[in-house]
């Protein structure tokens, strides 16, 4: 199955996300070289197109784009000056002029990286579409835990916190019940949604069992999705719900998206501890999108491995 555009974790199966995590793997291999460059992409065009604040997001799909020697164009729309409809479509359709291959694009809208994949001939790369889904975020999850532990396949994990405005939550459920590993979602009864049983997790209002995990998955407090108060104060849920190293046991890995709101989904003192793969998943965001844009763009020759030589020097004019 070769891919024209990633717009949900839903359109992977197994065998599609170990393709890429694979790939992912032989691209952490020029990471430790001294020129982290390879030719693979040269002469090919990613537009960043971010609707939406993002510090990890943004960065790595551009120095995954940068690594493999495409070109890059980063397009921040400001948040409020910024309309949807119309004036997402004309962004899209003014800077496909660019003829870019692939289009990365993050916004607060659910469904809006589908409506862009209608509007140009450029490969789309979901980053976000509000609380919808969050496909590359699942991938560098998965990555990172495969390379941590090994096979997910019976492996316990843990969602803890506002799942219902995480598109990294529904992300990550989906991605990590085909690699084999078994989900428990577990938050305020305001933060988790009524339906995401069907889903295929278990659902927890309490943390009392949660030393059955292997792994702890600690969202956000989704804010800026938030239309009512849906927890008393962060100090309450806090009380209830942060993970903190008496929470944490020894064995137990612990992984969160990022930003970290200290304090409030997690203890201070945990995001650097052994246990956390936080840093990890930072790393693993470059290579896992550097083998998601080779993906796209090599479609048609599936068979062929990305040549890891070393990109030339440009010769001067
Ligand atoms: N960075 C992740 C996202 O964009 C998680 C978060 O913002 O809490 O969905």
């Amino acid at each position: 199955m070769s891919m024209s555009h990633l717009l949900s974790i839903e359109d992977l199966d197994r065998a599609a996300i170990e393709r890429i995590v694979s790939q992912a793997e032989r691209f952490a291999e020029v990471a430790d070289r001294e020129i982290k460059k390879v030719p693979a992409l040269r002469g090919r065009m990613v537009l960043n197109l971010f609707y939406e604040s993002s510090t990890r997001t943004r960065s790595s799909f551009e120095l995954a784009a940068k690594r493999l020697s495409a070109d890059v164009v980063n397009f921040a729309a400001g948040g409020s000056s910024v309309e949807k409809g119309e004036s997402l479509k004309d962004t899209v359709l003014t800077l496909s002029a660019h003829r870019p291959d692939v289009i990365v694009i993050r916004t607060p809208w659910v469904g809006s990286a589908e409506l862009v994949s209608r509007w140009c001939n450029a490969a789309v790369v979901n980053a976000g579409d509000g609380k919808h889904e969050h496909p590359t975020q699942a991938l560098l999850d998965v990555y990172t835990l495969r390379r941590r532990l090994g096979a997910l396949d019976g492996m316990q994990v843990w969602i803890v916190g506002d799942v219902a405005h995480s598109r990294v939550a529904r992300s990550n459920i989906i991605a990590l019940q085909r690699m084999g590993a078994k989900v428990t979602v577990a938050g305020p009864p305001t933060l988790i949604p009524r339906d995401i049983e069907a889903m295929g997790c278990e659902v927890r209002y309490t943390l009392q069992e949660m030393h059955r995990a292997d792994v702890v998955y600690a969202l956000r407090m989704q804010l800026e999705r938030m239309t009512d108060s849906l927890v008393p104060s962060r100090r309450e849920y806090a009380a209830w719900y942060q993970i903190n190293s008496r929470r944490l046991r020894p064995r137990q890995l612990l992984m969160h998206p990022g930003p970290v709101n200290r304090g409030v989904e997690l203890a201070g003192e945990i995001v650097e501890s052994p246990r956390s793969l936080i840093a990890a998943q930072v790393e693993a965001g470059v290579v896992v999108r550097m083998a998601v844009l080779y993906e796209l763009l090599s479609g048609a020759r599936p068979a062929e491995k990305p040549s890891l030589r070393p990109a030339p020097e440009p010769q001067p004019a």
